[in-house]
């Protein structure tokens, strides 16, 4: 139950639908966000809201979609929808999409409605994954087309195939997928950009692969101010084999450790001292201990 912020209102979950012949749902246009809210000191907050909403605004500016609020509105939407669920903390999601006037894959003069519903989220890769890393498998499916000339998107559309590589990792007994970029290297997981680290120094792919992570911008800032050095480069699959300690970030998976790739362990095939420490602070930056 609770509510959902549907076009400026605020619906009862239950009656917050769209009709069968809604565009994105057929041709699967539109962009969404998902960040979390903490509970802090000074009560609940959202962190880094501004920038997941420049990101929605960004991902609509790519794909030419016109979102009929403001950032302002969309911003408050998502703390009514925290406040109105009386949630202390949870997982916030804008979403952006075609209504349902027109079929056919122009459609040029579609309507686009925005929905925000927030709910409370655990770990995101299971029950233990934060304390003890997740297993990976290296997935079949390459970053397609769409991600990789238009990875600064987070577009419906484009979780095609991160559905298909973590249900695959997951079939086969992994608990994520590590994508590799059309070329072979290291992209990403299925919705959490990849760190390792060898011999001291963190390293992390580019972004040319990857989405442009806002918990990767700041566990790249932690980690600086931690006196890491911390490199954006091309990673390839057995860097990962050879790492001394790896994780992931993103808004749902927060810093997850990694355990191994490919039956290979990484490190000890534990979380290793410099993925706890940036966990750490990671934790306390969201939770308003540390400057975010
Ligand atoms: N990569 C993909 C494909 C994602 O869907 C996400 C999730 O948002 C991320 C990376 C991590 O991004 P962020 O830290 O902004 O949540």
């Amino acid at each position: 139950d609770g509510v959902i912020w549907f076009d400026g209102e605020l619906v009862p979950w239950r009656e917050a639908k769209v009709h069968v012949l809604t565009h994105s749902l057929h041709y699967g246009m539109g962009v969404f966000e998902g960040m979390r809210a903490y509970k802090t000191a000074r009560g609940t907050a959202l962190f880094r809201m501004p920038e997941h909403i420049d990101r929605m605004f960004t991902s609509a500016h790519i794909l030419q979609m016109h979102i009929p609020f403001s950032r302002e509105q969309i911003a408050d939407a998502c703390v009514a929808a925290i406040r109105e669920n009386g949630l202390e903390g949870g997982y916030v999601r804008p979403l952006a999409f075609y209504g349902s006037e027109a079929m056919g894959v122009s459609a040029p003069n579609l309507t686009v409605h925005v929905i925000v519903a927030a709910w409370k989220w655990g770990e995101y890769l299971g029950e233990g994954a934060l304390e003890r890393g997740v297993r990976l498998r290296t997935s079949s499916y390459a970053r397609h087309h769409v991600n990789v000339t238009m990875c600064r998107t987070k577009a419906t559309g484009n979780y095609i195939n991160s559905m298909l590589a973590l249900r695959e990792a997951q079939a086969c007994g992994y608990d994520e997928a590590l994508v590799l970029d059309v070329d072979g290297f290291v992209a990403e997981g299925s919705g959490e950009n990849v760190f390792v680290i060898r011999k001291g120094v963190i390293y992390t792919p580019d972004i040319a692969s990857a989405l442009e992570g806002i918990t990767r911008d700041t566990v790249i800032t932690l980690a600086r101010e931690a006196g890491y050095e911390v490199r954006e480069k091309r990673i390839t699959r057995d860097e990962v084999y050879i790492a001394d300690e790896a994780f992931f970030t993103g808004t749902a998976a927060e810093v997850t450790p990694i355990r191994s790739l490919d039956d290979r362990l990484i490190g000890e095939g534990r979380p290793g001292p410099i993925t706890k420490l940036l966990q750490d602070r990671y934790f306390a930056t969201v939770n308003g201990e540390l400057d975010g």
